[in-house]
């Protein structure tokens, strides 16, 4: 089978053919619908380099992925080959007081997991394939009724990782609050979208990239603004002059962390999600009192079943451009171009 794969790091994808994968006792192989193209892939490629994470390439790219049951290893109860499922990305040891809970994101027995802090796509081969190997049935989630994988498999990044992000600020949502999203890519669009669909809070949504604003109105945003000197100052005027209660920012560049910090309310939260390589100097009086900085990573399998659940409600609906195998470094370089609308699906 052909296989989009990261040679090394420093490198671009090349696409080559594999052997296809075959299920040993408690795996699954899944018939890839649906691989999604995220950002993270390109500071995979580019940023990435032996010891800033802990594996390495060779692997085959896509860690956003949906299809259908192929093939069940011996052991494997509960699902049916054809079924139509997503596969929750990150992979964890199975048995930690973390990964009982679904949060494989925080194993806290990485050595027993099929690849220290990774998953398929990330040290471990991924779904950018006709066929994929998931080294644990758990990690096979069960599609709901009527959602394509072609949806489904944004829904499992490019989705989960803002549910989680807006989840872990769910307090300071109400109807009174608002919520700015910086980066209105593939992960800030769903972003906008969980949020209308979750919450009251009133969102604005920024970028550099008038594309991307009229995505960010078309998924909801109230009010929308260029990015530049004086966002913050418009952030504040916006809201009476009190500033963002919750501030998502997908792109976590020096600028955009400034600007998050300008921008937020006291008591808010500043989350940084994008991993553009900006830092931000925090000291007492360089942010407004008590605004709490987090960043979050991925999300957790419980709550990867609420994303599909508003996936296949219609409640939350990734904007993709589909692209076969053999385009799939055309959709990284329109990534990279800040041409892509939505998200890149591959569809092998
Ligand atoms: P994307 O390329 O689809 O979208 C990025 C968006 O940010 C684009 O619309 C771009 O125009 C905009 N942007 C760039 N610079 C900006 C600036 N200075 N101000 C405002 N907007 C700006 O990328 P994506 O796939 O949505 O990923 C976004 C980031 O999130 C990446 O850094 C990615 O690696 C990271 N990521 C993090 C997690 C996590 O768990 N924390 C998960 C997936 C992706
Ligand atoms: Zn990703």
């Amino acid at each position: 089978m052909r296989a989009l794969r990261l040679p090394k790091w420093k490198s671009e994808p090349e696409l080559v053919e594999v052997d296809e994968p075959t299920p040993g006792p408690g795996q699954v192989v899944v018939k890839i619908g649906g691989s999604g193209a995220c950002h993270s892939d390109l500071h995979l490629m580019h940023d990435f380099e032996t010891g800033s994470v802990p594996w390495n390439p060779p692997f085959t790219l896509g860690h956003e992925n949906a299809g259908w049951v192929h093939a069940l290893g011996d052991g494997v109860t509960g699902l049916t080959v054809g079924q139509p499922v997503a596969v929750y990305g990150p992979w964890g040891c199975g048995t930690c007081a973390r990964c009982r809970v679904g949060v494989d994101t925080y194993c806290e027995n990485v050595a027993e997991a099929p690849v220290p802090g990774g998953g398929g796509g990330l040290g471990l081969d991924g779904g950018m394939a006709e066929y994929m190997l998931v080294p644990q049935a758990r990690q096979v989630v069960p599609l709901p009724d009527g959602l394509d994988p072609v949806l489904a498999a944004p829904l499992t990044d490019a989705g989960l990782t803002p549910y989680h992000a807006v989840r872990r600020s769910s307090a300071k949502l109400g109807p009174t609050s608002t919520a700015v999203v910086i980066g209105v890519g593939g992960l800030g669009h769903v972003g906008v979208q969980i949020l209308k669909a979750t919450t009251a809070a009133r969102v604005i949504a920024v970028d550099t990239r008038e594309d991307a604003l009229k995505l960010g109105t078309e998924c909801g945003a109230d009010l929308t603004m260029l990015s530049g000197e004086d966002t913050a100052q418009e952030i504040r005027l916006a809201t009476g002059g009190r500033g963002a209660d919750v501030i998502l920012d997908f792109v976590g560049a020096d600028a955009t962390l400034a600007l998050g910090a300008a921008a937020a309310r006291t008591v808010g939260d500043l989350t940084i999600v994008g991993i553009g390589g900006g830092t931000l100097p925090v000291g007492f009086f360089s942010v407004p009192y008590e605004v709490s900085i987090q960043t979050t990573y991925w999300g957790s399998r419980p709550e990867l079943i609420e994303v599909l659940e508003l996936g296949a409600r219609g409640l939350v609906k990734p904007k993709t451009s589909t692209f076969p195998l053999e385009k799939a470094v055309d959709a990284y370089r329109k990534m990279r171009e800040g041409t892509l609308e939505g998200r890149a699906v591959i569809v092998p």
